[in-house]
């Protein structure tokens, strides 16, 4: 039997969404049959929101690169966790991980090696990981100002259930990596941007399945501006 799976948006913020006007950056979590147990990026904002939400943190996070608004939250959730008894699971790209240890947790470098507050998994690019639930996990690199990873979640069938780009330009050999999952979330800003697709560039990939998250619009902005595209917003489901 096929398990159910749920995303539950937690954030879209942009790069200065939450510290400016308190929209949580982007972020999500997966369950499975009602379970939640993984959550995608943990910047700023999103530590707060999964507490509201979820009133608990799963123990396995997904991080795709150490932008302040993907992995903000990071060094301070990953401390309060093991005192509560939950040692986090870190997940990531190979080099996106070393700088993750090296340079955001380096606020407790002086009481703790990162090695001590968690279990960190490097993976590199397209190699498969039993991220459990009967998922396996394979990052994809984008193109971003910072070392940026995506990924897939295929299931024992061989189906790709779930992929994002994470922050990225439009990135043809990123994009068909990840195109055939039954829901594809894309980066994308309303307006044109060195370091991010815009809404335009991203219009050819849309069809039904595919929706943008990362564009730092409020609610009220997206439904006024945008009612075409499918932006999604905190709180919202998806099942895939
Ligand atoms: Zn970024």
């Amino acid at each position: 039997m096929s398990s159910f799976y749920e995303l539950t948006v937690l954030g879209s913020g942009a790069g200065a969404s939450s510290v400016y006007e308190g929209l949580t950056s982007s972020s999500f979590m997966l369950s499975c049959d009602g379970q939640p147990f993984c959550l995608v990026d943990l910047g700023l904002g999103v530590g707060r929101e999964v507490m509201r939400q979820f009133g608990e943190f799963p123990s396995k996070v997904i991080i795709t690169h150490n932008h302040s608004d993907h992995a903000g939250d990071l060094p301070v959730v990953a401390l309060v966790e093991l005192k509560r008894g939950n040692r986090l699971q870190i997940i990531a790209q190979t080099e996106v991980m070393q700088r993750l240890k090296q340079h955001r947790m380096a606020e407790h470098h002086q009481q703790a090696k990162p090695e001590a507050l968690a279990d960190w998994v490097g993976l590199p690019e397209g190699e498969s990981f039993e991220l459990g639930f009967g998922l396996t996990l394979a990052f994809y690199r984008g193109e971003h100002s910072e070392l940026s990873f995506g990924f897939r979640l295929m299931d024992a069938q061989g189906q790709i259930r779930l992929a994002y780009t994470a922050d990225s330009c439009v990135s043809t050999a990123l994009y068909e990596k990840l195109a055939p999952a039954q829901v594809f979330i894309l980066d994308a800003r309303p307006k044109p941007n060195a370091w991010h697709a815009d809404f335009a560039q991203i219009q050819p990939w849309l069809k039904p399945g595919v929706f943008i998250l990362g564009h730092g619009l409020s609610k009220a902005k997206a439904y006024e501006s945008y009612p075409e595209l499918p932006l999604l917003l905190a709180g919202q489901t998806l099942v895939f």
